[in-house]
């Protein structure tokens, strides 16, 4: 059975992708919480951060978020966040980056 979000990267399920490489894929959230918010997703369907394995496609996360920065010109600045587990609000366990930008963020977080 294929997560929500592999399901997205083989075309069942429509999202707007704006990036992809054979490692990562990523694609517009369908509830943006910033005027820019993609999820940035590794291929592997590894659930979160807690059972990472040392090696995968997950590696490729950072450099797949520079490079939409760059496509998307995020020149005045930019998020990354990875939720882990319930405190953390993490609704779909097949690890992803929300990359967000198009707004100040506040620090600390909420
Ligand atoms: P989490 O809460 O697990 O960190 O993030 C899951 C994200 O997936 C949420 O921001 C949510 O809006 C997004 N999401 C959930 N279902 C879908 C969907 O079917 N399509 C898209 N594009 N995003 C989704």
């Amino acid at each position: 059975m294929s997560t929500l979000f592999t399901r997205i990267a083989k075309g069942e399920i429509p999202a707007e992708i704006v990036y992809e490489d054979s490692h990562v894929f990523a694609f517009r959230d369908v509830a943006p919480q910033a005027p820019f918010h993609v999820l940035i997703v590794p291929r592997e369907e590894t659930a979160g951060l807690a059972s990472l394995p040392d090696e995968g496609d997950h590696l490729y996360i950072l450099n797949a978020a520079r490079r939409i920065a760059e496509k998307f010109s995020l020149d005045s600045g930019y998020r990354l966040v990875i939720n882990q587990g319930k405190d953390a609000g993490q609704t779909v366990q097949h690890l992803h980056a929300h990359l967000m930008a198009g707004r100040p963020f506040a620090w600390p977080p909420g």
